[in-house]
C-alpha cells in the first residue's frame, strides 16, 4: 500500500528530525517558538510563566491531584471483582467490549485482558472515523489474528463524519480542537459502541483512554461511568446542539439512555485510570510482546489523519496546541518525557509559523472536509478569518492566550466545560 509506505517514511524522518536536527536547529528558529515551562513543558501563551516556570511548577501544592494509590488500589480491586464475577452471572454472548484502535494503548490492554481474564468472552471493537491511519487498519488485523479474539470494525458512512469534523473545525470553541474535534470524536465513539454494547446486551466497555483523556474529554474523575451518567440523553457535544447538525437517522447514532431498560445501559471502565503506566513501559511491552512492528508503536502512525490538521489550527489561532497542557500534566506526573514532548510541540509550531516541514497531511484534511485553510483560519485574508466563529479570534492572533477561559483558569483543560455541559456529558 503506497500510502502507508509514504506514511511510515514522512513520520520515521520527522522524528528522526526531531531526534537529531531540531535539538540544533530550535536555537536558529528561537524567533518562532514560545517560551515553555522549563519543568514540564506548558507555553506561556497558555498560562504566564514566572522564572521559567508555569503556575503549577510554582505552586507548593500539586494542583494536578492524581488518585492517591491507595484509592487506584481500590480502583483496581473493583474492577477486577466485577470482571471476575460475570461468567457465573448470567449467559451472554459477550462478557465486555474492548474498544481496539490500533495503537500502543489499546494494543497493551486487549493482551492484559485477555491474559489476566481468560474467562471472560470479549469482542474487540474498532470504531474507524473513515480518517485512520492505514499503518493503524493494517496493525489492527494483524494483532487481532495473533491475539485469536471477536472483532467487530464499525465505520460510519464517510459523509456523516465529514459533516461532524466540517462542523468542529470551523466552531472551535475556547478549548481549540482538543475542546471541539477531538470532544466530537471521543463522544461519538463512546455513543456508537454504548448503542451496540446495549443491543448486544454486553455489561462492560472497557476503554484505553489515558488519565488525563478520562477527565478532559469524559470529565470524569473515576475508572468507570455511573449509572446516572449512563441514564442521560446526549444533547450536545463542546457546546453545538447535536440537532443543528444531525438529521433523525444520524442521531439514532448518539446515546439514549432513557430509550434502554436499566439494565441494559453499559458501564463504560477505564483501567489506565488505575494502571499506572508510563508512555515508555507501555511502547516496551507491545514491542516486547510482538504486538506490533518496531516503529508502528509511534503514536504519528497510528493516529488518525486529522491530527496534524489539529496542530496547525490551534497553533496558528491559539498560539498553542489544545494537546500541550494534556502533556504538560503527563511530564509533570512523570508520566511522559519532557524532551520528546516539548521537541515535538516546538517543532509542530515552528512549521505551523512558517509553513516549513509541513508535509500534505494538512491539505490532503482540508480537501477530504472540503474546506480551505482561510475556512479553518490558517490562511486567507482578515475578512475571512472575521467571518469565522473561533473565540480567539475576538482577542487577535497574538493575544489569545488572554481570551475567557484560557491561562490560569484555563489549566485544566475540559473543566469550564464540564461544569457547563455536565447535564449531557457521560
Ligand atoms: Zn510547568
Amino acid at each position: 500500500m503506497p500510502a502507508k509506505a509514504q506514511l511510515i517514511r514522512d513520520v520515521r524522518r520527522f522524528e528522526w528530525y526531531i531526534r537529531h536536527v531540531w535539538p540544533i536547529h530550535r536555537r536558529l528558529a528561537h524567533k518562532h517558538l514560545t517560551p515553555r515551562c522549563r519543568r514540564c513543558i506548558l507555553p506561556q501563551s497558555y498560562a504566564p510563566l514566572v522564572d521559567g516556570l508555569c503556575p503549577h511548577c510554582r505552586a507548593t501544592q500539586s494542583t494536578d491531584a492524581p488518585p492517591s494509590p491507595a484509592r487506584k488500589l481500590r480502583m483496581h480491586a473493583d474492577f477486577d471483582r466485577r470482571l471476575r464475577a460475570l461468567p457465573a452471572e448470567k449467559a451472554r454472548l459477550y462478557h465486555a467490549m474492548v474498544l481496539f484502535s490500533g495503537g500502543k494503548d489499546s494494543s497493551y490492554m486487549l493482551h492484559r485482558l485477555l491474559q489476566e481474564y481468560p474467562d471472560l468472552r470479549l469482542l474487540a471493537v474498532t470504531v474507524d472515523n473513515t480518517f485512520m491511519s492505514p499503518v493503524a487498519l493494517e496493525n489492527i488485523q494483524e494483532i487481532i489474528r495473533r491475539l485469536g479474539v471477536d472483532h467487530l470494525t464499525l465505520r460510519p458512512k464517510a459523509a456523516t463524519m465529514e459533516k461532524m469534523y466540517r462542523y468542529a473545525f470551523t466552531h472551535l470553541n475556547d478549548k481549540g480542537c482538543a475542546g471541539t474535534v477531538d470532544q466530537f470524536d471521543g463522544d461519538f465513539f463512546s455513543d456508537l459502541s454504548r448503542n451496540l454494547a446495549a443491543k448486544l446486551e454486553i455489561p462492560y466497555i472497557v476503554c484505553g483512554l489515558s488519565p488525563a483523556q478520562v477527565e478532559n474529554i469524559l470529565h470524569l474523575r473515576d475508572y468507570m461511568t455511573s449509572e446516572q451518567d449512563e441514564a442521560l440523553a446526549r444533547e450536545q457535544v463542546a457546546g453545538i446542539r447535536l440537532r443543528d447538525l444531525f438529521d433523525e437517522q444520524e442521531m439514532n447514532y448518539w446515546w439514549n439512555g432513557p430509550a434502554w431498560p436499566a439494565e441494559r445501559r453499559p458501564r463504560m471502565l477505564f483501567p489506565f485510570y488505575f494502571w499506572d503506566l508510563d508512555e515508555s513501559f507501555i511502547k516496551r511491552e507491545v514491542l516486547r510482546l510482538g504486538l506490533m512492528p518496531r516503529g508502528d508503536e509511534s503514536p504519528l502512525i497510528t493516529n488518525h489523519q486529522l491530527i496534524p490538521l489539529m496542530g496547525i489550527v490551534d497553533m496558528l489561532t491559539l498560539g498553542y496546541s489544545s494537546f500541550e497542557p494534556e502533556f504538560a500534566s503527563m511530564v509533570r506526573q512523570g508520566k511522559a518525557d519532557r524532551r520528546h514532548w516539548l521537541y515535538s510541540f516546538e517543532t509542530l509550531e515552528y512549521a505551523a509559523k512558517t509553513g516549513h516541514l509541513l508535509g500534505t497531511a494538512v491539505d490532503e484534511a482540508l480537501a477530504r472536509l472540503s474546506l480551505t485553510r482561510a475556512q479553518v483560519g490558517i490562511g486567507g485574508t482578515d475578512d475571512t478569518l472575521d467571518r469565522l466563529c473561533h473565540p480567539a479570534r475576538a482577542v487577535g492572533p497574538a493575544g489569545a492566550a488572554n481570551a475567557p477561559g484560557h491561562g490560569l483558569r484555563g489549566a485544566q483543560p475540559g473543566r469550564a466545560l464540564a461544569e457547563h455541559h455536565l447535564e449531557t456529558v457521560s
